[in-house]
């Protein structure tokens, strides 16, 4: 039998707490899920420093890959099976494009992306084409296939029905973390009928679309996306845990640049810090070696670096003000300059932090948003974007909000015999 549709003697399930069940039959999916680099995604959190706003958000970017795979597996075997628009010689494709598509995510990925220029996308590509276990499994299906799997991740595959399943703006990817991230937070956001949406999705011709009978369930999918961008994904909290850990990462560069002397030395970090990262490297990285230097760097000499080390390990965030950059970059400048002479280096301790999000788009050529937009299949066969025919969705299309803070350590500010004076003015001007 080819390895391609070579099935398990016996179906694999894993118990899920958001599908209840993942179902493994495929040979392939099942050694893909036992290499060495879909494991390393245990160690890396789905949600950054999430955990230290809501302590239930542990879950890992392997549970989330799982459910991505689950979604797609269920759309491809219960609703496309059979239906003529549908190969099912692209069955195979599908699945482990959506296991492997977060599979390049590197420990912390934001604030590491942000610190050392990384795209845990170009990693995926590495993997999958590069000299691991998952580019064997993948070549033993054929030799192109690896390259046809990083074809769709990367949404470049010819066929873009298979790219929509996995990147667009209600795929199996959205679907899942949504609801996982909702669960495991614990909020009441999040939640929405995705039985529902399945059962009404179509195949048709280059991308997926909904029957316009499931309009109402997709709405309240795009509400859940909405609350949940700004109830957790852009909590103040979070983001303030971010700047922290960003800052940490920009002073252990710097103070290695300036050959200090650091008792726990970053080897894990060399190639990083000099820009010279092989894939090799970055597949060592994960979650439990960051936190390791951090736990050890709580005693280093430099104050910056063990100040910062100990307040993401004791949860010692700074506090925030909302901020306009584009008025008050003259407080800015004031406030940096009394940090200054308060003892405090405005570089770490006075930060701007925005944030952004589009809720839905529909297709603008050329703008930052690639994911492809909605399309509702109309009785009549013909098929419109959904914001021509949802009222809600069209209220909110296309609608940039933006949210900026300004992060400060307010203990260290807090009124004390120490420049009691400037720590005063300090406060003044946060307070205004
Ligand atoms: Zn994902």
């Amino acid at each position: 039998m080819a390895y391609s549709t070579e099935k398990l003697s016996e179906e694999k399930v894993f118990k899920d707490p958001v599908h209840r069940y993942v179902h493994v039959r495929d040979r392939v999916i099942w050694d893909l899920i036992g290499t060495k680099e879909f494991q390393r995604l245990r160690r890396i959190k789905q949600l950054g420093t999430t955990y230290l706003t809501f302590h239930g958000a542990e879950h890992s970017r392997f549970n989330h890959s799982l459910g991505v795979y689950e979604i797609v597996r269920r759309i491809v075997d219960d609703v496309f099976d059979g239906r003529p628009e549908w190969h099912q010689e692209e069955r195979l494709l599908s699945l482990c494009a959506a296991l492997l598509h977060d599979l390049g995510h590197g420990p912390f990925s934001h604030s590491f992306e942000k610190v050392f220029d990384l795209d845990h996308e170009h990693f995926t590509q590495a993997i999958i084409v590069g000299d691991t276990e998952v580019h064997q499994i993948l070549s033993k299906v054929d030799e192109s296939f690896p390259k046809k799997v990083a074809e769709v991740i990367a949404k470049t595959y010819e066929n873009k029905l298979i790219v929509s399943l996995i990147s667009s703006q209600i795929d199996a990817d959205r679907m899942d973390y949504l609801q996982r991230d909702a669960y495991f937070t614990g909020v009441s956001y999040g939640h929405f009928d995705m039985e529902r949406i399945l059962r009404v999705m179509r195949p048709k011709e280059d991308q997926v679309v909904i029957k316009k009978s499931g309009m109402h369930a997709v709405e309240d999918y795009i509400m859940s996306r909405y609350q949940m961008y700004w109830q957790v994904y852009f909590h103040p909290v979070t983001r303030s845990a971010e700047v922290i850990l960003t800052k940490i990462l920009h002073r252990a560069k710097h103070l290695h640049e300036q050959f200090y002397a650091f008792k726990i030395h970053p080897i894990h970090f060399y190639s990083l810090f000099e820009d010279e990262l092989t894939l090799e490297d970055y597949l060592k990285l994960d979650e439990a070696i960051i936190l390791y230097y951090f736990q050890m760097w709580q005693e280093e000499d430099d104050p910056i670096l063990s100040d910062l080390c100990r307040r993401f390990m004791n949860r010692n965030l700074f506090k925030y003000v909302e901020f306009e950059p584009a008025k008050e970059y003259k407080k800015l400048a004031e406030l940096s300059n009394l940090f200054r002479k308060a003892g405090l280096d405005p570089e770490y301790y006075l930060v701007v932090d925005s944030s952004s999000d589009l809720p839905y788009d529909f297709y603008r050529p050329g703008e930052e948003e690639e994911r492809l937009p909605i399309h509702l299949l109309l009785k009549t066969g013909e098929v419109r974007e959904l914001s021509r025919e949802s009222e809600i969705v069209d209220a909110i299309s296309g609608k940039r909000r933006t949210d900026h803070k300004l992060y400060f350590p307010a203990d260290l500010i807090a009124d004390d015999t120490f420049k009691r004076n400037i720590k005063k003015q300090i406060r003044t001007i946060l307070e205004t």
